[in-house]
């Protein structure tokens, strides 16, 4: 079985986030970083190959993304994955989840996978949609919030996060399953594995490589429509009791509260 896992990098945590007016795009300068939602991506691809009840021969991580891209794909070969595939040309600058989605369907459509893993979530864009738009375009069953895999013949036993519960959903290969961060708790790198990320091979791909038809990607191939962004109102300051004598505190918080007529 070959495992195809998407991995995007994202502005770091730490970063504020922030929409450059003059482009309607987020602005991804500083510190940028593997999403963390897909390291659960990764860990489960690594759990089905470590768990034996199939046959993984290879992992392979698949990114959209500028230059600097590269280094979400050392950390994912880090974390497990064999190899990487970089997807990058000026001409994807500007795509919407459709068109992303359409590009990187396009990318993995050379590798023939029997898997897709992705994330649930970009820490950025959460758009939450990716998998779907993949799924589609390969004409694969598309699963997503999916917290629990079990291979089963030639196929997989999946449990789903619902906001009612747990779906179970018996799906066979190929198939895109979009991971839930319940999944697992992702290992950490060792300092062995992150020293030889760079040496595991990495091909990088522009649109003409991938068979990407242009007029489908980049902004011109885009059908979304950024409009105007107004930053949210800033927040007045809290009030801070001091608490020298807790029952006075109880006291002045059940009197705010009051006062707002929240109780
Ligand atoms: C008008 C417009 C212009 C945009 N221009 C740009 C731009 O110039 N540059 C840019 O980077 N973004 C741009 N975006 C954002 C871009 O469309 C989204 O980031 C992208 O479609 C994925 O959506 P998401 O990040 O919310 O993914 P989600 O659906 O929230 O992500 C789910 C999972 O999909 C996978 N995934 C998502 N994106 C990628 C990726 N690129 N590579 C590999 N795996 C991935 C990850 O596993 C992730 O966990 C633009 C969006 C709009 C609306």
């Amino acid at each position: 079985m070959k495992i195809c896992v998407l991995v995007k990098e994202v502005p770091d945590a730490a970063v504020t986030k922030r929409i450059d007016p003059s482009t309607g795009r987020m602005d991804r300068s500083g510190e940028k970083n593997l999403n963390p939602y897909d390291t659960h991506a990764i860990e489960a691809a690594m759990q089905l190959k470590e768990g034996g009840e199939v046959e993984v021969e290879e992992i392979v991580a698949v990114s959209m993304g500028p230059a600097s891209a590269v280094r979400a794909l050392h950390k994912a070969v880090s974390l497990g994955a064999d190899r990487s595939v970089h997807l990058s040309d000026d001409a994807l600058a500007g795509s919407d989840v459709a068109a992303t989605g359409y590009a990187l369907a396009s990318a993995i459509k050379a590798e023939s996978p029997d898997l897709v893993l992705l994330g649930q979530q970009s820490d950025d864009g959460e758009c939450y949609t990716i998998g779907a738009v993949v799924a589609e375009h390969l004409g694969m069953p598309s699963l997503t919030q999916v917290v629990k895999m079990d291979v089963e013949g030639s196929g997989v036993k999946c449990e789903r996060q619902a906001e009612y519960g747990y779906d179970t959903v018996q799906v066979t290969f190929p198939a895109v399953i979009s991971v839930g961060d319940a999944i697992n708790e992702p290992r950490y790198p060792s300092l062995k594995a992150i020293m030889g990320a760079k040496k595991k091979p990495l091909e990088t791909k522009s649109v003409g490589d991938a068979s990407i038809d242009v007029s489908m990607v980049g902004a011109d191939g885009s059908q979304v429509q950024c409009g105007e962004f107004k930053a949210p109102p800033q927040k007045a300051a809290g009030q801070i009791i001091e608490d020298e004598d807790t029952n006075e505190t109880v006291e002045k918080i059940v009197a705010w509260l009051d006062e707002r007529k929240l109780i």
